[in-house]
């Protein structure tokens, strides 16, 4: 394949992408060297290969990226109208997340629970009362400094676990918010929140109050408030990492 059949594939890619997220994720900052293959059996236009194709590499064609991406009430609106895998079947109300524009901080979940799906909003049941207190116990609120957001934005029926497709077809509505939100800290709860943002594994029980990064910002897995009401036991290392959690936001506020 020759260089500038690749830059075409990748610009068409590239455009797609920016389409679905409403921005240029980083993968896809800047451009890539594209060689000529040593040999090419096949021709991108599908005839002579000697005709060139369409210019889709032209620089002034319009795209997302060029208009400046999403607003946040842009991309509510369609996360709203989804209908990229089986739970849009089942739901009875979308969850794009609720809060701050700026937040200092992002607390995502796994997914709304019966409450959340029958009021549209995330964390508002048993689990979400819960959460609401830990966040108050280190000065974060929904209301004022913080935004709450699910991996998956409709409720996997009988509160199962979002299968990975669920998880893979709702993640780039994650990335977008994360873009457009850009918090200042990322708090995850639950393995299934940190794992599908950070893209590995993570035993919960033994990287709970650790610190990741996602594209530059901190991030702390914790328990989520459904173990803490399951299991007592847990929410003395929770509450230990909340602290850990806000002496770090505070470190990051006063620079
Ligand atoms: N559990 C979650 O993970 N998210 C919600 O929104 C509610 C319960």
């Amino acid at each position: 394949m020759k260089a500038e059949e690749k830059k075409v594939i990748y610009t068409l890619l590239k455009t797609a992408d920016a389409y679905e997220c409403g921005f240029t994720r980083p993968q896809f900052a800047g451009e890539p060297e594209f060689a000529d293959d040593a040999e090419t059996t096949m021709s991108f236009s599908g005839s002579t290969g000697e005709e060139p194709g369409p210019d889709m590499t032209n620089e002034s064609s319009p795209s997302i990226t060029q208009n400046g991406g999403l607003s946040l009430e842009e991309l509510n609106a369609k996360i709203l109208r989804c209908t990229r895998c089986g739970l849009a079947r089942t739901r009875n109300n979308v969850v794009p997340g609720m809060g701050v524009e700026h937040p200092d901080v992002l607390v995502i979940g796994e997914g709304p629970g019966h409450d959340e799906d029958m009021q549209g909003l995330p964390f508002v049941g048993k689990a979400g009362f819960l959460l609401d207190k830990m966040l108050a116990a280190i000065g974060l609120d929904r209301k004022t400094n913080c935004y709450i957001a699910n991996i998956v934005k409709c409720r996997p029926p009988e509160n199962r676990n979002p299968m990975p497709d669920e998880q893979a077809a709702c993640f780039s509505f994650l990335e977008t918010q994360i873009h457009i939100l850009k918090p200042k800290m990322i708090l995850c709860m639950g393995k299934i929140a940190i794992e599908k943002l950070l893209g590995q594994e993570i035993a919960i029980t033994q990287k709970h109050g650790e610190f990741f990064e996602y594209n530059g910002i901190p991030v702390m897995p914790t328990y989520h408030p459904s173990a803490l009401l399951r299991n007592e036991q847990l929410k003395r290392p929770a509450w230990e990492d909340l602290k850990k959690f806000k002496r770090r936001l505070d470190e990051i506020k006063a620079n």
